[in-house]
């Protein structure tokens, strides 16, 4: 059965459950289907090609309605987070000349110059309905056809588009909705945008079982009193987040089982759990089930999990990061975990050569090279050791530092850019230093001060918000090792200035 079936199966025997609930609205599955609906008519009318869609907008019910609708008429949709700078979405759009844009947010005047042929959507009461429809799945996404595309940082400064098929999205979802707690009911933090993959653990598993996704804004996860407010006056039963989103939630002191008994399950993935965190974590939610997982986006959400205990943290370094669900197979192939088995995703779009240089097959299944380095014991358990390049896990978003090198090198009066990651006790990267070399010289630290506040304006139009290094640090010119290639490892020294 495909996937939107199995969904609507759920909606047409319990239409009035909720399936998301925003801070001031809550929709049932009967709206989603008659959202989605609305919407598939909408792209139906125009006879588009069969290339993908691309959705420009947040993480709430009209999004989500969405990206079902693209899905139901047969198109891949790409996520783009309405938060994504101009120049960032320009390139996004020219790789993967979309069949059309849905928006689901206001446009600013540059923006709709961009998108001028957009299908623009929104909760009307045209769309709210309160009449499950009839649908017609014939033309819906199947078996390996894709089901989205997630831009994610690449090493050239341009995006590269992961796309995943139908069928590696059921055999995540059966995996999380057999391997994990069983809950009626289930209200699922739905925290992480729509434009990552750790957004897929929740809406999937949710959507597939008759759960609720409580979905946070970008201000309430943006604005700690919003975010505590909203997690203080609502239930959730199983949450999902990156270990980076659940150590600011800690900060409040009443984020524990006695404030919060229903909160029973916590699945983590992303970045590297630290047993500090994993530690708090147990200490303020001692009956809870907590899990680490493990996964790139290009291995569709996770592949392995391990329960989190006392003795587990007491007998590793690290938070080790489990066992392969079922239909995987880990290897490790010079110090690099490699992933095998039916996770793997298609490749990267119509990026053949970014695709050769990451996927390959290992005995006829597709296989990919993480670029993690690890480890498996005998007893089957995945050890995670860092990276073998130079992609970080910055407060829990995916960087390569080469995508921010490359776009400062585009910047006037740069010669060469490279960033560096700062990192604490527990491995986890706490700054990222941008070393500059430039022939600029500084008359005093106010000149340098303003000059690096241009140069951050001008970057935050190709870069995420969350790619933005913490610091800049100007050189005449660059260290060499006896290669003569930068010398890494001094610049690291050179760190000074506080801007
Ligand atoms: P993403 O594609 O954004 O999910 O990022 C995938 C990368 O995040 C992996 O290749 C790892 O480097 C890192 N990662 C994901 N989960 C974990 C984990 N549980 N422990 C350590 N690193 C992780």
């Amino acid at each position: 059965m495909k996937l939107l079936e199995q969904i609507f199966e759920i909606a047409k025997k319990e239409p009035d459950l909720i399936v998301l609930a925003e801070r001031e609205q809550k929709f049932t599955y009967r709206q989603l289907f008659a959202a989605v609906s609305h919407i598939s008519e909408q792209i139906n009318e125009r006879n588009l090609n069969q290339r993908p869609i691309l959705i420009f907008g947040k993480n709430d019910f009209i999004t989500l309605a969405a990206m079902l609708a693209t899905n139901l008429t047969g198109h891949a949709y790409i996520p783009v987070d309405a938060h994504t700078p101009f120049e960032r979405t320009e390139m996004i759009k020219s790789a993967a000349k979309p069949a059309a844009v849905l928006t689901t947010v206001e446009l600013s005047a540059d923006f709709e110059a961009l998108f001028t042929d957009r299908i623009s959507l929104e909760l009307t009461d045209q769309i709210l309905t309160d009449k499950l429809p009839a649908l017609d799945f014939s033309k819906a996404v199947s078996g390996n056809d894709s089901n989205y595309i997630i831009y994610t940082s690449g090493t050239t400064g341009v995006p590269k588009g992961v796309e995943v098929s139908h069928d590696n999205i059921v055999t995540f979802t059966n995996w999380m909705n057999n391997d994990f707690m069983k809950i009626e009911n289930n209200q699922i933090l739905s925290q992480a945008l729509y434009s990552f993959d750790l957004s897929i653990f929740s809406l999937y598993p949710s959507l597939t079982t008759g759960g609720t996704l409580i979905s946070l804004s970008r201000d309430e996860t943006t604005n700690f009193k919003l975010l505590f407010e909203r997690l203080n006056k609502t239930v959730i039963n199983t949450w999902i987040s990156t270990p980076s989103f659940v150590d600011i939630c800690l900060l409040d002191p009443s984020f524990t089982e006695k404030e919060h008994p229903q909160l029973v399950q916590f699945i983590f993935c992303g970045e590297e759990l630290t047993k500090k965190t994993a530690e708090k974590l147990l200490t303020a939610f001692p009956s809870a089930t907590i899990y680490n997982t493990y996964g790139p986006t290009e291995a569709t959400g996770a592949i392995s999990s391990v329960k989190i205990t006392k003795e587990l943290l007491t007998e590793n370094d690290r938070v080790p990061i489990g066992f392969a669900k079922p239909g995987v197979d880990l290897k490790i192939m010079d110090k690099e975990i490699i992933i095998v088995g039916d996770s793997v995703a298609k490749g990267y779009f119509e990026n053949p050569e970014k695709t050769e240089q990451a996927f390959f097959t290992v005995d006829g299944k597709p296989a990919y090279h993480t670029g993690d380095a690890g480890s498996i014991s005998a007893d089957g358990m995945l050890r995670y050791q860092g990276r073998i390049d130079f992609q970080v896990k910055f407060n829990g978003f995916r960087i390569e530092l080469q995508d921010i090198e490359a776009n400062i090198q585009n910047l006037k009066e740069i010669e060469k850019a490279v960033v560096l990651p700062k990192t604490n006790d527990q491995h986890k990267v706490t700054a990222l230093i941008a070393y500059l070399e430039t022939e600029k010289t500084f008359e005093d630290r106010a000149a340098e001060r303003a000059f690096t506040k241009e140069l951050k304006a001008e970057l935050s139009k190709t870069i995420m918000d969350y790619m933005m290094p913490t610091k800049f640090v100007y050189l005449k010119k660059f260290p060499l090792n006896q290669n003569g290639k930068v010398d890494r490892k001094a610049l690291a020294q050179k760190e000074r200035g506080d801007n």
